[in-house]
């Protein structure tokens, strides 16, 4: 696999036949596509640390709620495989949904605990579709490591979990959150925003970074670090607050004091775009 030539696999037999071929370590990126240059942080990193790159781009269908996106969620397979070739990127995997999820397909894999909050609580069956899809493509890819981003803050906890409790033979690698100057998120949903939305969506970096000053002031105090966000998001009438959460980063459990790392994240809707961000605050 370390030739030249990026290999573009769709289905289960090709990938298993790239991977039979391929030698040195694995790295593995699960995307859904529309990338990004979050993405191709992650791609970066691990185009360093290993010696062949997987990347997948699949837009998981059993991860979406019947409500959501899933239909209208950006696909742009021609753009992201240019982006991918200039990385260097040996294998990429874009199945279709019938591949990964054939008729008569019945198994899935559940992470308890820290899955009932946030995004679990939100987006219910989200983890499942998503722990059951990176399981799947863990499974197929046998990677070294697992290129994660840090802006899905829980998801990355959850996929952690279900690696450390299943025993899977891969170390997950998070790659800091990559953010457009002016602090937005980079974000696939981001293309959803008018640009008046676009320019309401700051007001959450805006105001993670207000929790962040007073954190580095000195406030250790939970709900007023919480209330600082909640305050700085009333600011912007485009936005409709889902959460805001300061938990234990491990565990997710809300807290009442920082006195370990915690996530400090938030859900919000800009218009019809719901909108999700972190930050670890580290006392
Ligand atoms: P997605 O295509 O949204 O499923 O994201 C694929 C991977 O890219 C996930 O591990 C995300 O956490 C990561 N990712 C998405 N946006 C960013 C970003 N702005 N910075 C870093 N990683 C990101």
């Amino acid at each position: 696999m370390i030739g030249r030539e990026m290999r573009v696999v769709t289905t289960v037999s090709e990938l298993r036949a790239a991977r039979a071929s391929a030698t040195g370590t694995i790295g593995l990126v699960p995307t859904m596509g529309c990338l990004h240059d979050g993405h191709l942080a992650l791609v970066r990193r691990a185009r360093e640390e290993t010696s062949t790159v997987v990347v997948s781009i699949f837009v998981n269908p059993t991860q979406f709620g019947p409500s959501e996106d899933f239909d209208k969620y950006p696909r742009t397979l021609e753009a992201d495989l240019a982006a991918l070739e200039r990385e260097g990127v040996h294998v990429v995997f874009a199945p279709p949904a019938d591949e990964m999820y054939p008729a008569g397909f019945s198994s899935s894999v559940e992470v308890g605990g820290i899955t009932s909050r946030l995004e679990g609580e939100a987006r219910p069956g989200h983890f499942r579709g998503v722990t059951t899809v990176v399981a799947k493509l863990i499974n197929l890819v046998r990677p070294d490591r697992l290129y994660m981003g840090e802006k899905d803050g829980q998801q990355l906890r959850v996929i952690g979990k279900m690696v450390g409790d299943l025993g899977f033979a891969v170390t997950v690698v998070p790659v800091p959150t990559v953010r457009e100057a002016d602090g937005l998120a980079l974000s696939s949903r981001n293309r959803y925003l008018a640009p008046e939305e676009r320019q309401a969506a700051l007001v959450i970096p805006r105001a993670l970074s207000a929790a962040q000053d007073s954190f580095a002031a000195g406030v250790r105090d939970a709900a007023a670090l919480r209330g600082k966000v909640v305050a700085a998001l009333a600011a912007e009438p485009l936005a409709r607050v889902g959460y805001v959460s300061l938990a234990d980063s491990e565990t997710l459990d809300e807290l009442d004091m920082v006195t370990k790392p915690a996530m400090l994240s938030v859900a919000v809707r800009i218009g019809r775009t719901r909108l999700i961000d972190n930050v670890v605050l580290r006392p």
